[in-house]
């Protein structure tokens, strides 16, 4: 089974009846929903609610693939939650960032470039092309789908080089975006996937649902690595 934890910074869903309307449960239940249609995906949740927003060592440990969802209360994740999770990946916890977790302090952190980008929220409708069609994350998916409405993200996004593009987006409004994006850091494997803004209920889409399930699979590490570094005696006698 590949244990995924999903994190959501869960505010908006509480605060914006718009939000609420399209995640009555929150963000994170409804991809939770979403994981449970695989059996070889089980996933908890976490939130800010918890101590240590729900990411103690004991969880993360535990945790074979991590997803975030956050947008507007990203300074409130503690410095030392973010570097635990850093760490975690870099010994090869799948992490998968989720629309504006392009500026969560982990996916800034694992990228080390500003991560900006630029953006409206006009209800665009986008449409996803799957640029990587042999890629195991885009398993499943036609050539190409269409999300309804979704907040328009654009280039140029500030982002590391991906080891791969998988999904470019278009935007009704005429912006290009890299929409998934994956990338390695130490033994841990990232996703970048830019659908989900909180206001419309993408991801109850079954094609985002595919792209997410498809993620989780992709990102879990094949087995636990522990790095071991320092001074190191020879092998061969002088
Ligand atoms: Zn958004």
């Amino acid at each position: 089974m590949i244990r995924v934890t999903c994190w959501n910074e869960y505010y908006k869903e509480r605060m914006d009846e718009t939000c609420k309307k399209a995640y009555p449960n929150g963000i994170h239940e409804a991809i939770k929903e979403v994981l449970s249609t695989d059996e070889h995906i089980i996933c908890r949740t976490a939130t800010p609610d918890e101590p240590e927003c729900g990411l103690t060592q004991e969880a993360l440990d535990a945790t074979d693939v991590l997803i975030w969802w956050g947008h507007i209360n990203h300074h409130l994740v503690p410095d030392e939650v973010a570097a635990r999770v850093v760490h975690r990946v870099l010994n090869g916890m799948g992490f998968i960032a989720l629309h504006s977790g392009h500026m969560s302090k982990p996916f800034m952190k694992l990228m080390g470039t500003s991560c900006d980008l630029r953006w409206r929220e006009s209800e665009d409708h986008e449409r996803l092309w799957c640029v990587n069609p042999g890629h195991p994350i885009c398993a499943g998916l036609p050539p190409y789908f269409e999300i309804p409405k979704e907040e328009t993200y654009g280039e140029f996004f500030d982002i590391p080089k991906p080891d791969e593009v998988v999904f470019l987006g278009w935007f009704s409004g005429g912006e290009v975006f890299r929409s998934g994006c994956c990338f390695t850091r130490g033994a841990g494997r990232i996703f970048y996937f830019q659908p989900g803004h909180e206001s419309n209920p993408v991801y109850k889409q079954k094609e985002v649902g595919q792209v997410i399930r498809n993620a989780v699979h992709w990102a879990a590490p094949a087995f636990t690595h522990t790095a071991v570094f320092g001074e190191f005696a020879s092998l061969e006698k002088k």
